[in-house]
C-alpha cells in the first residue's frame, strides 16, 4: 500500500518513496544511557517502532532499522565521575579509579535496563539491525571531523574543535528544520554543551578537548594531538553513515531534537560528506504532564517500572501511546491508562469470543477490515483513526454473530492488524487456574449433594462464594467461574 508521511524538512505530507525499494533504511535517535529512561522517552522509541512496523507490514518493505545508544556525552560523564554517589558502586560493582571503566560500567548497566524496558512494551529489538554505541565508532567520528575541517568548516580553539556555523550559514543551508534567527547569531561565540536552545545559535563543539580526569581518546588532527571526546551531534552523523550509508530514508526522534541536534547533524553531514543524511525527518511530539513536557529536569516523570509497581500493564502503556498520532501531544494520566486498558481488553474479549463455540450465521469480508485499518496507518501512521476503524468494524460485527466459516478469517485479519499494534494475543481464552482449596470446596459440595446432605452443600456453596467463586451444576458435575 502506498504510504504518506509528514516530512519535517518540507513540513508537508509526502508520498513515501524509498531510495532503494529493496530495503528501506531508518535511523532512530536512541537513549542517553546515564539513567533509566522515563515513559516520555519511551514515547519516542514507541513512535520509531510503529514507523518501522508500518513500513514493513503496511508498506511491504524490508527495513534496516538502527537505534543508537549515546554512551558518551556530558551526562554520562557527569554521572560516572569518580566520587559520584555510592549507588554506582552498589548497582554496578566496585568503582575503580579508571574513568573509562566507570563510564563503561554505568552505560552497560543502563543499556541493559533500556533493552529490558523497551522489550516490555514490545518494541521489536529483534528487528534492529544494530544498536550502535557511540564509543564503538570514535574512529569514524574523528574522520568526519577531519573531513569537515578539510572542507573549511571546522577549526580548533583551546584544545577543542568547533563547527564554524557562520561560515556554513553562508551556504544558506543552516536552518533547514527550524528557522534560525541569524540576528541573534554571536559570531565567534562557542558552545561546549551538548544541549542548547535556539537563542544560542553559535559554533558548536564537534570534538571536546580532554578535561582533567574525563574519559578521552587520542586524536591526530591536522598534524597535532587533540585528545578529547566527541560531541553528541557528531556521534549520530558518523554512525548513521557508517551503518546505513548516506542518504538513508527516515530519521526519527523527538521534536526537541530538531534543533540543535538534527540541524547540526545535517550541517555536519553536508559539510563533511557532501551528502544530506536522510530524505524524511519524522519527529514525535511530547508526552506531557499537565501541559508540560515529561522530563527528568522537571521531575514530573514516571519510569516504566514505577507504573508496573502500581499495577499498570506495559501493554496499556503501549496502547495509550498509540491512541494518538505520534506527531500529536499526549497528556499522561492514570485515567488515560484505564481507558486504554478497557479499550484493549474489549478487542481481546472479541478475539476470545471468536474461539468460543458459536452459532452465528454472519459471513463477513475480513480482508476489508485489514484494508481499511491499513489505509489509515498508511496516512502518516494515523493510529487513532486506524483504531477507530477497527472498533467501528467490531461493533458492526459482534463476535457471537459471526458464522463459523468466517471466524478464522476474522482472526487472521486481527493477527495482521496486531503485527502493528501488538497489544493482543490471538489465542483462545486461557483456562482459569483454579486454586486447589477451591477445588476441594467444590468436591466436598459434590459429595454432600450426592449424599443429599443439603446443609453441608449450602455451606460449601457459601464458602466458595465468599472466596469469589460461583459453582454451577452441570450434567457432568460442576463448573467453577470466578466472580
Ligand atoms: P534523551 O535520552 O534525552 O536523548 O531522549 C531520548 C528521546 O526521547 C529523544 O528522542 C527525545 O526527543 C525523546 N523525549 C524526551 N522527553 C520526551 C517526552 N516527554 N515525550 C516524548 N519524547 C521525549
Ligand atoms: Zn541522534
Amino acid at each position: 500500500m502506498q504510504l504518506h508521511v509528514l516530512n519535517n524538512l518540507t513540513r508537508t505530507l509526502e508520498p513515501f518513496q524509498p531510495i532503494n525499494k529493496e530495503e528501506v533504511r531508518v535511523y532512530s535517535c536512541g537513549p542517553t544511557v546515564y539513567n533509566s529512561v522515563h515513559i516520555g522517552n519511551l514515547r519516542s522509541f514507541l513512535a520509531a517502532d510503529m514507523i518501522q512496523r508500518v513500513l514493513r507490514t503496511v508498506g511491504g518493505y524490508a527495513v534496516k532499522w538502527v537505534m543508537n545508544v549515546t554512551d558518551i556525552d556530558d551526562k554520562t560523564i557527569r554521572d560516572s565521575a569518580i566520587g559520584a554517589d555510592t549507588w554506582i558502586a552498589e548497582e554496578m560493582g566496585e568503582q575503580t579509579r579508571d574513568v573509562m571503566q566507570n563510564l563503561k560500567s554505568l552505560t552497560d548497566y543502563y543499556t541493559r535496563k533500556f533493552v529490558q524496558d523497551i522489550e516490555k512494551v514490545r518494541i521489536q529489538t529483534h528487528n534492529m539491525a544494530e544498536m550502535p554505541r557511540a564509543t564503538s565508532y570514535i574512529q569514524e567520528m574523528q574522520n568526519l571531523v577531519s573531513r569537515i575541517a578539510e572542507n573549511g568548516f571546522a577549526y580548533e580553539s583551546g584544545g577543542s574543535i568547533y563547527f564554524n556555523v557562520s561560515k556554513w550559514s553562508e551556504t544558506g543551508r543552516y536552518g533547514q528544520l527550524r528557522k534560525i534567527d541569524f540576528d541573534n547569531f554571536r559570531s565567534g561565540v562557542r558552545i561546549d554543551a551538548d544541549e542548547y536552545d535556539r537563542e544560542q545559535v553559535s559554533d558548536f563543539a564537534l570534538w571536546k578537548g580532554k578535561k582533567d580526569d574525563e574519559p578521552f581518546w587520542e586524536f591526530e588532527f591536522q598534524g597535532r594531538s587533540v585528545p578529547g571526546r566527541p560531541g553528541w551531534h557528531l556521534e549520530c552523523s558518523a554512525m548513521e553513515r557508517e551503518i546505513l550509508g548516506l542518504p538513508f530514508d527516515v530519521h526519527t526522534g523527538g521534536v526537541d531534537l530538531k534543533f540543535p541536534h538534527h540541524e547540526d547533524e545535517i550541517a555536519q553531514s553536508e559539510a563533511g560528506y557532501g551528502v544530506k543524511p536522510t530524505t524524511y525527518w519524522m519527529h514525535n511530539e511530547f508526552l506531557e504532564v499537565e501541559g508540560k513536557k515529561m522530563s527528568k529536569s522537571l521531575g514530573n516523570f514516571y519510569k516504566l517500572d514505577d507504573l508496573i509497581e502500581k499495577g499498570v500493564d506495559p501493554l496499556d502503556v503501549r496502547y495509550l501511546m498509540n491512541s494518538v498520532q505520534y506527531s500529536t501531544k499526549l497528556n499522561f494520566t492514570f485515567a488515560g491508562i484505564e481507558a486504554s486498558k478497557k479499550a484493549r481488553l474489549r478487542v481481546q474479549e472479541y478475539i476470545y469470543t471468536l474461539y468460543d463455540d458459536g452459532d452465528g450465521t454472519h459471513v463477513v469480508d475480513a480482508q476489508e477490515l485489514v484494508t481499511s485499518v491499513f489505509a489509515e496507518l498508511a496516512q502518516d501512521i494515523n493510529t487513532p483513526k486506524a483504531l477507530g476503524v477497527l472498533f467501528g468494524w467490531l461493533n458492526a460485527h459482534p463476535a457471537a454473530t459471526i458464522a463459523t466459516e468466517s471466524r478464522q478469517h476474522v482472526l487472521d485479519a486481527l493477527a495482521k492488524i496486531n503485527e502493528v499494534f501488538d497489544v493482543w494475543t490471538i489465542e483462545p481464552r486461557p483456562a482459569v487456574e483454579i486454586p486447589a482449596d477451591i477445588v476441594e470446596l467444590a468436591e466436598r459440595r459434590k459429595t454432600a449433594r450426592a449424599t443429599r446432605d443439603w446443609a453441608e452443600a449450602d455451606k460449601m456453596r457459601d464458602a466458595l462464594q465468599a472466596a469469589g467463586w460461583v459453582c454451577k451444576d452441570t450434567k457432568d458435575g460442576y463448573e467453577l467461574t470466578k466472580l
